[in-house]
């Protein structure tokens, strides 16, 4: 009797056409398809049971409370990198170390469980929220995400769950639910999420409360089913099952406007008791500093979410002593960047002092603060740039002339 031809129930190859076939009662498998099912097996594994041991090393780093960094390292590495904003760095740094605490805590019968300390830091566009966030990532040995607040909507529209925040978290920790549940996520502009006005909506708010709403669990702690792929949640689809509770939140926005809010309470006082003190004490001028949670609400965030934000810290506006430090003092500073593409070419590249001051000069005109100064730098040198890497040039010195030249003739000099 001839032998009876075997194929692969599941990519129907011929025994003939691989390695090895393993028959069973009703059907066969071959060694490429065992391989990628063992894969399947061991990810799935991996996504419940939050065992893989992969990136835990690394990111958990076996953390320990002999080497965790104190706040004053955190805050000196993030003083590397980031101009001023000294209070919003205090807060950062205690934060960030209680947060490791909190991981760290004994379960001991005394009672008290350290609660977790969500942030929300308050402060321009431009003056470096971002910046801290990613800065202090780099020294973490948690999982980090940024998410942006605007690219929610209430569930079932158009638009993401907040949900996905943690898919992301889940996707930097390579899977590993334990880490995910001990990293930290940085929700920028916060503030786009703020409901129009302070008096509850009687209309449906899709993208404002809705989603506050949405992020409240989130922030609270609970257990969250997340698709481990993103999208929508689809009831076909395996969830993982991510407990919040000791997920650190950030969260950062502009508030524009919300130094009205400021000023309105602060005038609501002077009329108060103690009128005369509060008075003599108030700076005009920097009204961001007396930032309180009812300024929050004022602006639109509801009472809950304030609740779950304890942590309320501000950015100051950069001046110009801090743009032209931003120029040259972080250790990867604008200037420094372009010394050392030059010096990839063979180049050494300096800055006269009087071009650095040109450049701030215009980012202040034309008010485009910090972000603004790199635009500034990239006008003037393109054409050098584009040039010297084929030219015999071994130094090139960057003037106050040079620099307004370039810039004149550029789309951001036309700014002006
Ligand atoms: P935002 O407050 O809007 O999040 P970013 O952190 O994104 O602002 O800042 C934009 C860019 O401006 C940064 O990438 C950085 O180059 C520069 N910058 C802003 N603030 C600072 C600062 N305090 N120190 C150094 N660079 C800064």
């Amino acid at each position: 009797m001839a032998r009876k031809i075997q194929r692969c129930s599941f990519c129907g190859r011929l025994d003939s056409e691989v390695r090895l076939l393993i028959t069973g009662e009703s059907g066969a498998i071959c060694d490429d398809c065992l391989r990628q099912a063992n894969e399947v097996l061991q990810e799935h594994d991996s996504l419940l049971s939050g065992s893989s041991a992969k990136h835990s090393r690394k990111l958990s780093g076996d953390l320990s409370m002999k080497e965790l960094p104190r706040p004053t390292d955190i805050k000196a590495y993030l003083d590397q990198y980031v101009i001023g904003q000294d209070d919003a760095k205090r807060y950062l740094s205690v934060a960030v170390y209680n947060h490791y605490k909190r991981l760290l805590q004994p379960t001991s019968d005394d009672g008290v469980e350290i609660e977790k300390s969500n942030i929300v830091m308050v402060g321009p566009t431009g003056t470096g929220k971002t910046l801290l966030a990613r800065t202090i990532a780099k020294l973490l040995k948690v999982p980090f995400t940024i998410v942006d607040a605007t690219v929610f909507t209430e569930a079932g529209y158009v638009g993401e769950d907040v949900e996905s925040i943690l898919t992301r978290l889940l996707q930097v920790a390579d899977y590993n639910l334990e880490l995910t549940q001990r990293g930290i996520v940085f929700i920028d502009e916060i503030d786009k999420i703020a409901r129009k006005s302070d008096n509850p909506s009687i209309t449906r708010d899709v993208s404002g409360e809705g989603v506050q709403q949405g992020l409240l669990k989130l922030l609270e702690g609970t257990i969250v089913n997340v698709p481990p792929k993103g999208g929508r949640k689809h009831p076909d689809q395996d969830f993982v099952h991510v407990d919040t509770h000791n997920i650190l939140f950030i969260c950062g926005g502009a508030f524009d406007g919300i130094e009205r809010k400021i000023a309105q309470r602060l005038n609501t006082h002077v009329v108060g008791y103690n009128a005369i003190e509060n008075v003599a004490h108030i700076d005009r001028n920097d009204l961001m500093r007396y930032i309180q949670p009812q300024d929050l609400k004022a602006f639109g965030l509801i009472p809950e979410i304030i609740g779950r934000l304890p942590v309320l810290t501000h950015l100051d506006q950069l001046d110009r002593a801090a743009l032209r430090n931003i120029l040259t003092e972080p250790k990867n500073s604008l200037i420094r960047q372009q010394q050392k593409l030059f010096a990839m070419d063979g180049v050494e590249l300096t800055f006269d002092d009087d071009a650095l001051e040109y450049m701030v000069d215009k980012a202040v005109e034309f008010k485009l603060g910090a972000r603004g100064l790199r635009s500034i730098v990239e006008a003037i040198m393109i054409t050098p740039q584009y040039e010297i890497p084929s030219s015999k040039v071994k130094e090139f010195r960057v003037t106050r002339e040079f620099a307004r030249e370039q810039l004149e003739k550029s789309t951001v000099g036309q700014l002006g």
